[in-house]
């Protein structure tokens, strides 16, 4: 029996090769401030660093982009094992840019949604992103976690307000005592946008830098509805990192369109 273990996992000798070039890179993980000051909670954000897929893919963490579920499979136990999370716990969204958000108890894969709420401990929520914003929030009094995914299209329909009204009226969380990191997402200094597009939002969420197409500032209107939900700003933290323009760590749809791989965040809370 242990031999016989021992054979299924050994890797073919071609497979070895891609192995070790691709895995050269040491697992990296983001953490957040807000967040690590909670010790039941237990929250990682994934970058390219780290993995074992072939080259463009590295640490990807999605089945949907092409690259091999083998490794993506690997992957995703590299990731969750160094954050001690056990992979048959986790509570996937299957995200299609709407704003249905859904509260669960049990880990699953979860149909038709773009943000997962639960107040059960050992159910950790994962976002999967390339340039879209990943948001985390923690209400520590109820206690309960949530994750969102907002593009364009989620931050216009206020996904992340609507998540926070969905909690207050679940679980009477108090927004003033909510925690948030809005993690690595496309930045103002990269993300243009069509007229079509911007057209749907406030001028003041737009930069023009020349007289090319204008700039969408997804950060910024995100956190302006975490406010207008009553989040406080000392609770909200904020990744600086803009995945069109950093590379050696994040994948990019805008950037490498079909060939993107795809970071995950997750929070949950322990026992
Ligand atoms: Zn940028």
């Amino acid at each position: 029996m242990d031999n016989e273990t021992h054979v299924t996992n050994e890797q073919p000798a071609s497979l070895q090769a891609r192995f070790k070039d691709s895995s050269q890179s040491e697992l990296t993980i983001l953490y957040s401030k807000i967040l690590q000051q909670f010790p039941n909670v237990r929250f990682g954000f994934s970058t390219k660093k780290g993995g074992v897929s072939r080259i463009p893919y590295g640490l990807n963490l999605s089945y949907m982009v092409g690259d091999d579920p083998n490794f993506v499979d690997q992957n995703r136990e590299r990731f969750f094992g160094k954050l001690g999370i056990s992979l048959d716990l986790l509570a996937v969204p299957k995200q299609f840019h709407g704003d249905f958000i859904k509260i669960v108890s049990t880990p699953g894969v979860y149909d038709l949604c773009d943000a997962l709420i639960t107040a059960t401990p050992s159910v950790y929520l994962c976002v999967t992103t390339a340039d879209c914003l990943p948001i985390f929030l923690y209400d520590p009094i109820t206690p309960a976690v949530a994750t969102v995914h907002a593009g364009w299209r989620g931050t216009k329909l206020k996904i992340v307000e609507k998540t926070i009204k969905k909690m207050i009226k679940e679980f009477n969380t108090n927004p003033a005592e909510l925690r948030v990191f809005i993690g690595p997402g496309s930045g103002v200094c990269c993300y243009e946008v069509g007229d079509d597009v911007a057209r749907d939002f406030d001028q003041r969420y737009l930069v023009r830098y020349s007289t090319k197409k204008p700039h969408l500032n997804m950060k910024l209107y995100t956190k302006i509805q975490l406010i207008d939900a009553g989040v406080k700003d000392k609770n909200i933290e904020m990744s600086e990192y803009c995945t069109i323009c950093t590379p050696s760590l994040f994948y990019s749809f805008r950037r490498e369109r079909l060939n993107s791989g795809r970071m995950m965040g997750v929070i949950g809370m322990d026992k």
